[in-house]
């Protein structure tokens, strides 16, 4: 008998039938014998049509509010599913965050969870029941108030929960197969990984697969918690993430694709000491985290450079008006603001040692007429950034050009409208 936390996400209970169908999933582990405890996200795109709806009111919705509007989803789809395994005939108990002993800080939107006391969970796993607990949200204890994680933040509630019940297994399921080569929603030739190392993974989720958001791996790496990511729609093996197997590593784990972020460019920035410094001080103080940097050397003899970085789209208003407010402090002619920019990454723990690679996405980018406009490395990955309307093709041109492409049958999207 072993403790199980499984996490279903919103693509796998967006109606009544899918409810039923993953409770009756979540019936089967129990009656195998084992202690289920379920982490559940918000119906289909529940999530999205809030934020819509708040849009709605008013332009500038107040967070702490926000939050509390955002919770609501996954308080539908917890009670619903308790129901769902109740009308099964096996008893269930649906949780909040709050009630499931989840504090965070204050940061309403992108909250961190500092601690969790799960008394309640386990008291409901010891009678017996299956507990179910609703992703997304915990409870900033100083005030009191309920907060969310940030997007995709279940994942990261069934990591924190599974680690604190000290349980076997984290199973992730969605609507894929596991982790694959790339997103199969652009790559149907991708293969799925057996099984992926936390750094690796990290870095995918980083870059952009959104299958597994990065603070719950960030978050089972701290705690060694193996995740299992599996879909809700088949009983295929699924993906397991888990401490890095050196022999077991290959040298590319896979391409990662990211749509939300834009560019920046300061036009004519005096080329002195001290401008960069300015620049992103004044961008970190709006609350900007910024991605990619590349300054150019100056034009001989003209003193002047231009800066560009890459930041979160949803960002743009507040880093393009903190840096206009200091426009003639720092002395840049103009800015340049362009949100139809897409970035790849290519992801590997074999990457540092083998040279070639760069050159070789390189020349897949250029084979596809596909135009360069920003390059970053780490140790692990090799990121560029290229128009939006060019994204999906380079993605698969680089996928087929380090043979990542399957022989096997398509990688299959069971549901999710890819929102
Ligand atoms: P859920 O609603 O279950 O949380 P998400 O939509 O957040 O599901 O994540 C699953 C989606 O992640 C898939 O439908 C797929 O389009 C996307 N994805 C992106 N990159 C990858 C990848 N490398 N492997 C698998 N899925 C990926
Ligand atoms: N419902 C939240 C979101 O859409 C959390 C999640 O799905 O993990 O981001
Ligand atoms: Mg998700």
């Amino acid at each position: 008998m072993a403790l199980i936390v499984q996490k279903y996400g919103g693509s796998s209970v967006a109606d009544a039938a899918s409810v039923q169908r993953v409770a009756a999933r979540i019936v089967a582990t129990k009656q195998a014998g084992h202690d289920v405890c379920v982490v559940v996200s918000a119906m289909g795109d529940t999530t999205d049509e809030l934020l819509d709806l708040a849009q709605q009111v008013t332009a500038d919705p107040p967070s702490r509010e926000m939050d509390i509007l955002l919770t609501a989803g996954e308080r539908i789809s917890m009670s619903l599913l308790a129901m769902a395994i109740d009308g099964l005939g096996v008893e269930a108990r649906s949780f909040t965050g709050q009630q499931a002993g989840v504090i965070t800080d204050a940061a309403y939107g992108q909250a961190r969870i500092i601690d969790v006391s799960p008394s309640r969970i386990t008291a409901t796993l010891a009678d017996g029941q299956v507990a179910i607990v609703a992703g997304f949200q915990g409870v900033n204890t100083e005030a009191n108030d309920v907060t969310t994680l940030g997007r995709g933040g279940s994942d990261t509630t069934a990591v924190a929960l599974a680690a604190a019940l000290g349980a076997d297994v984290c199973e992730i399921y969605s609507d894929v197969d596991g982790v694959f080569t790339a997103d199969p929603r652009i790559v149907p030739s991708a293969r799925r990984l057996g099984q992926i190392g936390y750094d690796v993974m990290l870095e995918m989720a980083a870059s952009g697969a959104k299958v597994l958001m990065p603070r719950c791996v960030e978050y089972a790496r701290r705690f060694g918690v193996p995740v299992h990511v599996r879909s809700s729609f088949s009983d295929l093996d699924g993906t397991l993430v888990t401490k890095e197997d050196p022999m077991e590593e290959p040298i590319i784990a896979g391409v990662a694709h990211d749509r939300s972020q834009a560019k920046i460019t300061l036009v004519d920035v005096p080329d002195v000491p001290g401008k960069a410094a300015r620049i992103f001080k004044v961008v970190a103080d709006a609350g900007v985290n910024v991605d990619m940097i590349v300054q150019n050397v100056s034009a001989s003899g003209t003193g002047r450079t231009d800066v560009s970085f890459t930041l979160p789209a949803a960002d743009g208003d507040a880093a393009t008006a903190a840096l206009a407010a200091v426009r003639a402090e720092i002395g840049y002619a103009r800015l340049a603001y362009d949100d139809t920019i897409g970035k790849l990454s290519l992801v590997g723990a074999g990457m540092k040692s083998n040279p070639g690679v760069s050159a070789r996405l390189f020349h897949a980018l250029s084979d596809a007429g596909i135009n360069i406009e920003m390059i970053s490395t780490s140790e692990i990955r090799l990121s560029v950034v290229t128009g939006a309307g060019d994204l999906d093709a380079a993605v698969r041109a680089v996928h087929t050009a380090f043979d990542l492409d399957s022989d096997q049958d398509e990688a299959v999207v069971y549901g999710g409208t890819g929102r």
